[in-house]
């Protein structure tokens, strides 16, 4: 994790205009992707990290050494002021959700997250904070244009006209206004990325917020266990996904955030690599080593028909666009939810979700 192959630490070629004793705020770092930035950041130096969750500490997923951790709910106005005090950045990914089974039954958990992200938003403008970031997805598109397995790509622009996802998008849609009217009316430098299913170590792998790839590789390595290989897909596995690996979600937050041509601009971060549930399924069964039983489950949540991100914009500014081919990073992912399997098997306390 976060070394390149060349050995070179990842993200050590970007320019950036902050100071290693700048302090760097980032909000949601007991979970999967906050976790994973706050340790990247550490990593090229950075000495001052404030890393914030709601969740008590022995539940994050990662505690990094010399990281200031607090334990704070940023839906009271109070704590988000408390998160930000001299903060040069702020990186908000702090958010209720989870894969399809949460964001279907618990719309109004996420909907509500538009408390941590107004209170948040406020509370950086009032402190003068230099560059705020906001973790958007994309379940803020239009699902109309979401029916088909077959979908073409999604553009920056077909957000508009606005069906989002219920609940989940929308709350994102709303935010990224904020965002964008926070630069437009206040001249706080914003700059918003729309996630395409990041995954990777140190994320949910179960307990119903987990995701696609981490299900996946858990059921398989049950199936290994029990010798049960029977496996239930929700959906008829048609679906198509395209999905981000966790090191180049974190190159490319970093990239956005020190883009001046980004700033309070929606951006794609995601891969465009689309594969359907099925083929995901064969990837895993192939890294596992095992052959499993499909069965289907319709009535199950399944999202959208198809996803998938298209990158030429971001490739246009950037010169660069996630390129992590699947089938490594579910091989990593596997690899370390098959540790932390293990590891709870034997009685350890492990973070699932
Ligand atoms: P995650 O659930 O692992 O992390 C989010 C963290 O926010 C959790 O640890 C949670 O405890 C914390 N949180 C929730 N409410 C809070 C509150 N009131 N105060 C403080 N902390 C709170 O999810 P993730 O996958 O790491 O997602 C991070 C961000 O990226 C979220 O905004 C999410 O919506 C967005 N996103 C993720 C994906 C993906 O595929 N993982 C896709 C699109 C968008």
């Amino acid at each position: 994790m976060n070394s390149s192959a060349a050995g070179q630490h990842l993200g050590a070629d970007i320019a950036r205009p902050t100071g290693l004793d700048d302090l760097i705020v980032i909000a949601g770092a007991g979970g999967f992707i906050a976790g994973n930035l706050t340790r990247y950041f550490h990593d090229l130096g950075y000495r001052r990290i404030r890393a914030i969750d709601r969740k008590p500490l022995p539940e994050w997923y990662q505690h990094v050494p010399g990281v200031e951790s607090l334990s704070m709910d940023l839906s009271k106005e109070a704590n988000a002021v408390r998160a930000v005090e001299g903060a040069v950045e702020v990186y908000n990914l702090a958010a209720d959700m989870g894969g399809m089974g949460f964001i279907e039954r618990f719309r109004v958990e996420c909907l509500r997250s538009v408390l941590i992200n107004t209170n948040l938003i406020e509370a950086a403008y009032r402190a003068g904070v230099q560059r705020y970031f906001f973790s958007s997805s994309a379940c803020a598109y239009n699902t109309d244009l979401q029916a088909s397995p077959e979908a073409r790509a999604l553009k920056e622009s077909d957000a508009y006209p606005a069906m989002a996802e219920r609940g989940y998008g929308w709350e994102k849609l709303i935010s990224e206004m904020f965002c964008q009217e926070y630069w437009a009316e206040r001249g706080l430098e914003t700059h918003i990325a729309r996630f395409h299913n990041i995954y990777g170590p140190f994320g949910t792998w179960d307990g119903g917020r987990e995701k696609a790839p981490a299900a996946m590789c858990r059921k398989a390595i049950e199936a290994k266990e029990s010798g049960d290989h029977r496996i239930t897909i929700w959906g008829d596995g048609l679906q198509t996904r395209s999905f981000c690996y966790i090191d180049d979600c974190l190159v490319g937050i970093d990239r956005i955030m020190h883009t001046d041509a980004l700033i309070a601009t929606p951006v794609n971060l995601g891969s465009s690599e689309l594969v359907s549930i099925n083929e995901l399924v064969s990837m895993v069964e192939e890294i596992a080593g095992i052959s499993l039983e499909r069965t289907y489950d319709l009535d199950a949540p399944k999202g959208v028909a198809g996803r998938n991100s298209d990158n030429t914009f971001i490739e246009s500014v950037l010169g660069w666009e996630p390129r992590t081919p699947l089938r490594d990073g579910v091989a990593e992912t596997y690899r370390w939810i098959a540790g932390e399997y293990a590891k709870r098997r034997a009685g350890h306390a492990v973070a699932v979700g």
